[in-house]
């Protein structure tokens, strides 16, 4: 996708500060960290959100999660504890149109999220 901000990142036309990649996904500090620790985990593959997840895409999305528990030992936050988010569409606050999770914390989280 060519206006897709989070597919420029992948190819590196947009700079991000990247913590984890392979050949299927990326790993980032979101932009506007809303915990000590905040990063998104993309796919490489362009998927607007959960909804257009497949059969066949979502091998990758299960790789994402096979790679949190790494991902979050790197943050320093795997024994503490951690959130997995992801927003989908308008009133689920999704806010960039490339499937993300976001991996956030470092802090005690609430519930219900707002
Ligand atoms: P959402 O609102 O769930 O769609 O999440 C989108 C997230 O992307 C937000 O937390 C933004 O802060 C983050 N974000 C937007 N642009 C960038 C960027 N260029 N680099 C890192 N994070 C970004
Ligand atoms: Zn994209």
């Amino acid at each position: 996708m060519s206006d897709c901000i989070f597919c420029k990142i992948i190819s590196k036309e947009i700079p991000a500060n990247v913590i984890y990649e392979d050949e299927k996904i990326l790993a980032f500090h979101d932009l506007s960290p809303v915990a000590p620790q905040h990063v998104l985990i993309i796919p490489k593959v362009h998927i607007d959100n959960m909804n257009g997840i497949t059969e066949e895409s979502g091998e990758v999305v299960a790789h994402i999660f096979t790679k949190v528990k790494e991902i979050s030992k790197q943050l320093g936050i795997n024994d503490s504890g951690y959130r997995i988010v992801s927003n989908c569409g308008v009133e689920g606050g999704q806010t960039v149109g490339h499937l993300h999770f976001h991996l956030a914390g470092g802090r005690q989280m609430q519930w219900p999220p707002g």
